[in-house]
C-alpha cells in the first residue's frame, strides 16, 4: 500500500510500505479517505516541534491527524454497532492513563500525550490500525466534512474551557480553520462572536460561519472595535487561536475585568507581557489542549448539523501522491488556503 512518509524534517516521500498486521482484539483497521492538513502538520514537517503538543518527534513518521476513514476490519472484541464499511472520524489522542491529568479525566493534557499523525503514524496512508474506542461513526456525513471533526473538536474543547454562558460576547483572535470552527461552535452555542484576522477572505468566512462582527487593525483600533461592540471596557471572553506569540498580551488588553482568556494557539516564541494586568483585571487565563472524547463526540454532531457551511472552508485538495504539495500549500500565504485536504483513496491509487 501507499504511504506519505516524512523521513526527516522537510523530506516527505510517497511510496510502498507494508500493510498493517490483522487488528488487535479491540482495534480496527481503517482506510483513510480525506486528511486535513494544518499548521501543526507544517510545524512537524519543518521540525519546529516547540510549537506542538508534547515537544517530541520521531522520524520517519506518517503524518495526518485530521481524518475520515472507512472501517475495513474489526478486532474480535470491538463493541457491537460497529461494522465494516462504516465511515468514521478518528479521535487522534492517546493518554498514558497513569499521570495526574489522565487520572483527572483530562487525558488531552497528558504529560506523555501521543497524537496519531505526530507521535504515531497517521492518516496519510491507505490503511492503519486504530483502537476502536478512538473511532466515531459519522452517519451519512461525506468524507470531507467528516475529516473536519478533529479541528472542530479543538473548538469544542476551547469552548468547554471557556464555559460560555448563553448570549455572551466573545472575541476570537484568528480566523483560520480553528478560529472559524470556534466561531461556528460558539454561535451554535448561543454566543455572539467578533472575529479578528488580517486577511479579508478569512474575515468574510468568519461572517459566513456566524460571527456577528469582524475587525482588524492595530492594537488601538481593535480595542476601539471591541469596546464599541461590547458597549464597555472589553469582551468577557477572548479566545486566541492564532499561535502568534503576541496574542496573549493582546487578549489581556481586549478582555474586560473579571473576564476570561482561553489560549488555543501554540507558539514556541516568547513575547513580552505585563503581569500586573492579571491581578488588576482579575483575569482567568486558561490553556486548551486538543480535545477529550466528549468534545470529539459533540464535534461530530456540530459538523453533521453545519456540513454545508463547513464545506466553504475546504479550499485545496491534493491526492496522496502529492501530499508534499498539500504541506507546501499550507506553508504558502499567497495560496490563500483555509483548509487543505489530501484525498487518500483506495487500492486503485
Ligand atoms: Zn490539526
Ligand atoms: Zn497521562
Amino acid at each position: 500500500m501507499l504511504a506519505a512518509v516524512t523521513r526527516s524534517p522537510g523530506v516527505m516521500v510517497v511510496g510502498e510500505v507494508p500493510e498493517p498486521e490483522p487488528p488487535g482484539p479491540r482495534d480496527v483497521i481503517v482506510r483513510p479517505e480525506a486528511v486535513g492538513i494544518c499548521g501543526s502538520d507544517l510545524h512537524f514537517y519543518t521540525g519546529d516541534t516547540g510549537a506542538l503538543s508534547g515537544a517530541r518527534s520521531s522520524f520517519p513518521r506518517v503524518q495526518g491527524h485530521e481524518f475520515s476513514a472507512i472501517i475495513e476490519q474489526l478486532g474480535r472484541d470491538c463493541p457491537g454497532g460497529m461494522r465494516a464499511g462504516d465511515r468514521v472520524a478518528v479521535w487522534p489522542l492517546r493518554g498514558c492513563g497513569r499521570c495526574y491529568p489522565c487520572h483527572s479525566g483530562r487525558a488531552n493534557a497528558c504529560v506523555s500525550l501521543e497524537l496519531v499523525g505526530i507521535h504515531r503514524d497517521g492518516g496519510l496512508q491507505q490503511l492503519l490500525s486504530i483502537p476502536a474506542s478512538h473511532v466515531f461513526g459519522v452517519g451519512d456525513l461525506g468524507p470531507e466534512p467528516a475529516a473536519f471533526a478533529e479541528p472542530m473538536s479543538i473548538a469544542a474543547h476551547a469552548l468547554a474551557r471557556a464555559g460560555l454562558p448563553d448570549g455572551q460576547q466573545i472575541v476570537i483572535l484568528g480566523a483560520g480553520p480553528i478560529g472559524l470552527a470556534t466561531a461556528l461552535a460558539a454561535t451554535a452555542a448561543g454566543a455572539r462572536v467578533m472575529a479578528t484576522d488580517p486577511l479579508p477572505a478569512r474575515r468574510d468566512l468568519a461572517l459566513k460561519v456566524g460571527a456577528e462582527k469582524v475587525a482588524w487593525g492595530g492594537d488601538g483600533e481593535l480595542l476601539d472595535a471591541v469596546q464599541a461592540w461590547t458597549h464597555g471596557p472589553g469582551a468577557p471572553t477572548v479566545i486566541d487561536t492564532t499561535g502568534d506569540p503576541g496574542a496573549l498580551a493582546q487578549a489581556t488588553r481586549l478582555v474586560c475585568s473579571a473576564g476570561r482568556v482561553v489560549v488555543v494557539g501554540m507558539s514556541a516564541a516568547a513575547a513580552p507581557l505585563r503581569s500586573g494586568v492579571f491581578p488588576e483585571k482579575e483575569i482567568d487565563v486558561l490553556g486548551s489542549s486538543c480535545a477529550t472524547a466528549a468534545d470529539f463526540r459533540s464535534a461530530v454532531a456540530l459538523v453533521q448539523a453545519h456540513r454545508e457551511t463547513i464545506a466553504a472552508l475546504f479550499t485545496h485538495r491534493f491526492p496522496l501522491t502529492h501530499a508534499r504539495e498539500a504541506i507546501a500549500c499550507v506553508a504558502n500565504p499567497a495560496a490563500g488556503a483555509v483548509k487543505v485536504l489530501v484525498t487518500v483513496g483506495g487500492p486503485e491509487l
